[in-house]
């Protein structure tokens, strides 16, 4: 028997909006990667934070994805549903003694932090001296001032010491929310991905994952980092500034420009189907020509 793994993929959209030209350019990416490896490729429905979700949205993207002739393999996996797997990590993370209990109020934080690469490192007020568990509290992973690195297929070597940069981050919040990295983990894991591919707002998170899936006894998977689309402003495009949401009824002029803006070739006359489209894409598909800068202006 091969012990090669299989290649799993996903696309993991947070259903706050419309799918936009951005999300679409990460869509693109990590299937065409999946499917050029011979992998799977599966959709995650990240809707954990119910308060930034529009009604709606998680349906309208999923059919935008079908109506653009993505193929997933099993059914959507939504994050709403996995509260049990989520507080059974949380609870593996308690009994290693890798969390702690904090109160802190913004305004402390931000009066005692110093500015890190993602706002305001946490001083660990409360690791020194932690509230009782009785109260409302979020829980916070202790972190070492230990570097940790990976090799981003696209951005290259890539090195952060979480204890230094960052900080004791939330992995369960004040109002009962598990957070985005702790979830994002534990899918993962579940999911049996070996391979991300998405947008470059998110490298500065993956120390963070990695360190969570090793405290978790996770493998980690491979990661790329896509650049950002962002507009004349040097803006991201967010589902929630309703950008640039994508046609349905014509997908092609939007599949083709996610390639362009990826320096994918292109095919020389445009295809006559979506078949066509997704067959072309997958077979001329490099990743070694996604340009590794983090954000890249839209030039049409
Ligand atoms: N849900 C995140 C987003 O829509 C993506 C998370 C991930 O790919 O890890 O930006």
């Amino acid at each position: 028997m091969s012990s090669i793994t299989t290649y799993c993929g996903r696309f993991a959209p947070s259903p706050t909006g419309a799918l936009h030209f951005g999300s679409l350019v990460a869509a693109v990416a990590c299937y065409l990667d999946a499917r050029s490896n011979k992998g799977r490729w599966l959709v995650r429905m990240e809707d954990i934070d119910r308060t930034r979700e529009r009604p709606g949205a998680a349906t309208h993207i999923l059919c935008t994805l079908e109506s653009l002739g993505f193929e997933w393999d099993e059914t959507v996996l939504y994050q709403s549903q996995r509260t049990e797997a989520y507080q059974a990590a949380l609870e593996q993370l308690q009994q290693r003694r890798a969390t702690y209990p904090c109160n802190c109020s913004r305004k402390e934080i931000a009066q005692q932090g110093q500015l890190g690469i993602e706002g305001v490192i946490y001083p660990g007020i409360c690791r020194a001296n932690p509230p009782s568990a009785h109260k409302r509290h979020a829980t916070r992973v202790i972190t070492h001032h230990q570097s940790i690195y990976f090799t981003d297929k696209i951005q290259g070597a890539i090195q952060q010491s979480i204890a230094d940069e960052i900080g004791d981050f939330i992995i369960h919040r004040a109002d009962g929310l598990f957070a985005y990295q702790l979830a994002v983990v534990v899918d993962d894991a579940y999911q049996g991905i070996t391979d991300i591919v998405r947008g470059a707002d998110l490298t500065l998170s993956t120390p963070r994952q990695i360190y969570l899936q090793s405290l978790l006894g996770h493998p980690t998977p491979l990661y790329a980092h896509l650049p950002l689309a962002v507009d004349n402003a040097g803006n991201k495009l967010s589902k929630q500034s309703q950008s640039l949401p994508i046609d349905r009824k014509t997908p092609l002029p939007a599949l083709l420009a996610a390639l362009r803006f990826l320096h994918q070739p292109l095919p020389s006359e445009q295809p006559a189907t979506l078949d066509e489209f997704w067959a072309w894409a997958i077979k001329n598909w490099d990743i070694q020509q996604v340009p590794l800068q983090s954000t890249q202006q839209l030039t049409d």
